[in-house]
């Protein structure tokens, strides 16, 4: 990838896609294409090639994607399986079409199968049944990363997938019934602070284990991938040819109760916190082996109450109700 190249990133406006475009940038790359979804609805066929036909890029980064938390995916189960669909069949079949380089997808730790063994290594894929919460997204984003390793057998393209953890950072969505567990525990105990109640209400029993990456980390592995490695590094010596995507996280977990008392910590909460055990906990564990990302050469760099502070500040700046 030049620094001149026409790269294409795809839902650069979210968490994964706005660390990208900083990272990007921060790296000299100068020719950046990106839209709003009202420009470009990557769910429309017609309009995804017609964007493909009169653009033609170079590289693409697939970070587009409609995405949500326990509760988001647990109820909004056709939204999740249906644009993620489309999503990917038409920016990956329009990225082989109009010859694209190499593309990036972007697929979720969730895919890995409910009780799978800890640390989970990219070959645990499809080896039993998945977490009920989030089957429908999980289908959606296997679906994406079969598409990038198929069109690479048939047609010998260089599409390649990772497999990202629990991510948190800035440009997140903080919404109480449908973010991920981090930026809706920031908000709750925010909310709480300034209008002084006496507790926060969290999910389930606060067992169940997370591993968090930041944003920026996560960005970082992206373009050292693109910049570095091909499907061809990923295939080596397989008789037949699967499970090539990549994990990316900071091989480190920690209990949803833990999480809740050092973001309580970070935003200066001193109520209670109560636990609603009638909301689902969701898979126990979802620990990544990173040992394949690791291999690359890129390590996380973030710590979590680093990061956490970062996006706590962020969060202040850009969201947070004052009173
Ligand atoms: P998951 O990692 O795909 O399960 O999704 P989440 O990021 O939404 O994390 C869900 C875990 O956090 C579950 O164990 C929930 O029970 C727990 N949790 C605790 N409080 C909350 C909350 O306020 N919102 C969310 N989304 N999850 C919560």
């Amino acid at each position: 990838m030049e620094k001149n190249s026409l790269i294409f990133v795809a839902g650069h406006k979210g968490l994964v896609g706005s660390a990208l475009m900083r990272e990007l940038r921060s790296k000299g790359y100068t020719n950046l294409i990106f839209k709003s979804s009202a420009e470009l609805d990557l769910r429309n066929q017609a309009e995804t090639e017609h964007f493909f036909a009169e653009t033609r890029p170079e590289y693409v980064f697939l970070a587009a994607a409609r995405v949500g938390g326990i509760g988001a995916n647990n109820v909004h189960r056709a939204e999740m399986i249906y644009n993620n669909l489309m999503i990917e069949s038409n920016v990956i079949h329009n990225s082989w079409k109009y010859g694209v380089k190499k593309l990036l997808f972007l697929g979720s730790s969730c895919i890995f199968p409910k009780f799978a063994p800890q640390p989970m290594k990219e070959d645990f894929l499809l080896t039993s049944e998945l977490e009920y919460t989030n089957e429908p997204y999980a289908i959606a984003k296997i679906a994406g990363l079969k598409l990038c390793e198929s069109y690479n057998i048939q047609y010998g393209t260089n599409f390649i997938s990772v497999m990202p953890t629990n991510l948190y950072g800035e440009n997140d969505t903080f919404d109480i019934e449908n973010g991920h567990v981090l930026p809706t525990m920031i908000r709750k105990f925010h909310e709480a602070k300034v209008n002084g109640r006496d507790f926060v209400e969290l999910w389930g029993t606060g067992k169940p284990k997370r591993e968090f990456l930041y944003s920026g980390d996560l960005a970082e592995a992206l373009v050292m991938l693109m910049e570095n490695v091909s499907f061809s590094d990923l295939n080596k010596g397989m008789s037949e040819i699967r499970n090539t995507h990549i994990n990316i996280g900071t091989g480190t977990d920690l209990t949803i109760y833990e999480l809740a008392f050092i973001i309580k910590d970070i935003v200066g909460y001193d109520g209670d916190i109560v636990w609603d055990t009638s909301k689902p906990d969701g898979t126990p564990r979802k620990l990544l082996d990173i040992s394949k990302i690791k291999s690359f050469g890129w390590k996380p760099r973030t710590n979590l109450t680093d990061g956490i502070e970062k996006v706590y500040r962020w969060y202040v700046r850009n969201n947070a109700s004052q009173e």
